[in-house]
């Protein structure tokens, strides 16, 4: 393809990519070779007001902050959404997102069913909802067990946390059955590509039509 048809396709408005799964159904491998594949592609990072655990970066993992500084954000409307999780206050800092999808960037998040529902409800055009399912609970158990020591009272939590997740498949536009990475990401990259194609992102195509149509 020509230089200049690439240059203009840039002229696009970006996705706001939401990945969510239960825990161990293999979302952080796809999200991270996705964004290796994609140079205009970021990760949203969350506001908290949770402490940072040991090995979390701020700025990285999340924006950690005080109360006070979460709620000056919210009075500011700084956040796309924000809930209380447990003890704490969660929220998707807004000016990064928004400039993203300006500049033709795609925008991924990591979060559950609950903040995929507030992000429709503040972004649902650009919006791109999709659900990872393990292949069995067997694996995702077995996922569980293997990459941490914990106890089976923590396992057997989790697996419970993971049904309730998994019952909210019907709410996502797109589901992706993760048995085989490679498989998974190939599906998964066929949906990024379908998504940036929809007519109402390519803000470039009414002047390339134009200049097609006068036979320039
Ligand atoms: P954790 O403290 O374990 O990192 O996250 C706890 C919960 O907060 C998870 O269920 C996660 O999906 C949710 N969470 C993380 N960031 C956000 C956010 O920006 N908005 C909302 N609504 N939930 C979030």
């Amino acid at each position: 393809m020509s230089e200049k048809l690439n240059a203009l396709k840039e002229n696009r408005r970006g996705l706001m990519i939401v990945l969510s799964s239960p825990s161990g159904a293999g979302k952080t491998t796809l999200t991270r070779r996705l964004l290796a594949e994609n140079e205009n592609m970021t990760m949203s990072v969350s506001a908290t007001t949770r402490a940072p655990r040991p090995g979390e970066t701020d700025g990285k993992d999340y924006y950690f902050m005080s109360k006070t500084q979460f709620s000056d954000m919210v009075a500011k409307d700084d956040f796309l959404e924000h809930a209380k999780v447990f003890d704490n206050f969660y929220g998707t800092p807004r000016g990064p997102v928004e400039t993203a999808l300006e500049n033709g960037g795609d925008v991924v998040f990591d979060i559950d069913w609950q903040g995929a529902q507030q992000l429709a409800e503040a972004a649902a055009n650009d919006l791109v909802k999709i659900f990872i399912l393990p292949p069995n609970m067997q694996e995702l158990e077995s996922r569980l067990r293997s990459r941490a020591q914990d106890s089976d009272t923590v396992i057997a939590k989790r697996m419970s946390k993971a049904e309730t997740e998994i019952s909210h498949w019907p709410e996502y536009d797109y589901v992706i059955v993760n048995e085989d990475v490679e498989t998974a990401m190939s599906e998964l990259r066929a949906i990024v590509a379908a998504e940036r194609m929809q007519r109402r992102r390519q803000f470039w195509l009414s002047g390339f039509v134009k200049t097609l149509i006068s036979g320039g």
